[in-house]
């Protein structure tokens, strides 16, 4: 196998949504930078309300981390309800609970063709001393009408096929899907409803005047807009101020195997249910296209160059399921997630008539797509709040060195992984 090779998704998605590069000048109530989850989210929105809105992106839909993702739709925060109650108010509690929700809301309106399943996720441990931290976390979400429940080892071993993990617990809010064709599917949808969608299009410049916005992309369109929505998390640039030093852009890499026997699949995985660990670096699986299992986890900082760098997700997969080790792997492939230094999501507004959403810690197919939604909402009105209240734009200390901070965090994250009971 030569490398790089194509993402599963990529190898398996519907034919692209018509979406070619912008040119000339352009006016609109809305420009949305970025065609990833969260700006197609605000598009659907701004444009079921009439506003009309132009999303432009360098790739195109999905090119980011929203085309290349595990699939895994999770519901919640970094925080446990009552906590976040206590930090955020009851409103970003709802608003956590219910991102999957929004998700499969949109993708049935819009008949989005995208292998949605809703199998729910497990989340296990392989450390008996998390086991109490989930006892409360699924007491917490219960009290909130959440689906949740505990799952000893038997039940999660029957329910995954390994018996690595000593417990966890189920949501059934969640699921998974076909992360390309949903981003193809929303664009669709928002083109639909009058919206504008241009690949090829980055946006190289970014200006106020007159009280309003001139954007203009690396080919040189014109796009002078009311509101400007930037939603490039991973993959954010110097187009605005300090806004790439918040967040730390790590690649998550996945591995995806050849189809697995029909004997395979009746032990690993069946019911299309998704899992993902406690461990601070942790792995999540599930079955993708053609019954192959993948596995994905956190790499190395930088792109990954060669076979060799995703060896430890190899040695991942053979420690949960070493019944795999003579199926051959047929896809690996990475992309960026953006993170913040307390694992929480950012809103700002650094200036009149801007809406900048980032920072998913790898977990933003609910999350953006919820957040773009409620951006949109927002622009619309600006008495529907936001669940987030807006940050000032904080760049992390040194964020140019992060590749080499980054990557020590990690391996110190994974020692204290290791060393835990
Ligand atoms: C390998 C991997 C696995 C993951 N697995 C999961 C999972 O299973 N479940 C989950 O919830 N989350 C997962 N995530 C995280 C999730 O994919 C992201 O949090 C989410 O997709 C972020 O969406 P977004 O729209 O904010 O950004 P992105 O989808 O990353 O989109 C940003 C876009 O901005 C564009 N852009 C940047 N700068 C410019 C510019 N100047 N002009 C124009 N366009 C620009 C880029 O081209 C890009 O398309 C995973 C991520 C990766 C990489």
């Amino acid at each position: 196998m030569s490398h790089p090779v194509a993402s599963i998704w990529a190898a398996t998605a519907h034919p692209a949504p018509e979406t070619p590069p912008i040119a000339g000048a352009h006016t609109a109530d809305v420009a949305v930078i970025g065609a990833g989850v969260t700006g197609l989210g605000a598009a659907i929105k701004l444009a079921e309300g009439g506003a009309s809105v132009i999303v432009l992106d360098s790739g195109g839909p999905g090119f980011g981390a929203s085309g290349r993702n595990g699939g895994q739709v999770i519901p919640g925060l970094k925080h446990d309800p009552d906590e976040l109650d206590k930090l955020y108010g009851a409103a970003a509690t709802e608003f956590a609970g219910k991102t999957a929700d929004v998700v499969f809301a949109l993708i049935e309106k819009y008949g989005i063709d995208c292998a949605a399943t809703r199998g729910g996720w497990i989340q296990g441990t392989l450390k008996t001393s998390h086991l109490p931290m989930l006892e409360r976390r699924v007491a917490q979400w219960k009290a909130h009408g959440a689906d949740v429940e505990m799952l000893d080892a038997a039940g999660i071993r029957r329910l995954t096929g390994t018996g690595r993990y000593v417990g966890g617990w189920i949501d059934r809010r969640a699921g998974t899907l076909h992360p390309l064709n949903y981003s193809y599917g929303l664009a669709r949808a928002a083109l639909s409803l009058g919206a504008q969608v241009h690949g090829g299009s980055e946006v190289a410049s970014l200006k106020r005047s007159n009280g309003r916005w001139l954007l203009v992309t690396a080919n040189g369109a014109r796009i002078d807009a009311g509101h400007v929505v930037i939603g490039t998390n991973g993959y954010t640039g110097r187009l605005w101020p300090k806004l790439k030093g918040t967040v730390i852009p790590a690649s998550s890499f996945q591995i995806a195997t050849a189809p697995l026997s029909e004997e395979q699949l009746q032990r690993i995985l069946p019911g299309s249910v998704a899992i993902s660990d406690t461990r601070r670096i942790a792995n999540y699986m599930r079955i993708g296209p053609g019954n192959r299992l993948m596995l994905g986890g956190r790499g190395t900082f930088s792109e990954p160059k060669e076979l060799a760098d995703y060896r430890r997700m190899v040695a991942d997969l053979k420690a949960f399921f070493p019944e795999t080790a003579g199926t051959p792997l047929d896809y690996y492939w990475s992309g960026r997630v953006a993170m913040t230094w307390d694992h929480m999501p950012r809103l700002h507004r650094p200036a009149p008539d801007m809406t900048i959403a980032l920072g998913y810690n790898g977990r933003g197919v609910a999350l953006g797509t919820a957040m773009g939604q409620a951006i949109g909402a927002h622009i619309l009105d600006p008495q529907t709040p936001l669940p987030l209240t807006f940050r000032t734009i904080r760049p992390l200390p040194v964020h140019d060195l992060h590749p080499i901070y980054a990557s020590m965090a990690i391996e110190y994250y994974r020692l204290r992984d290791s060393l835990e009971k």
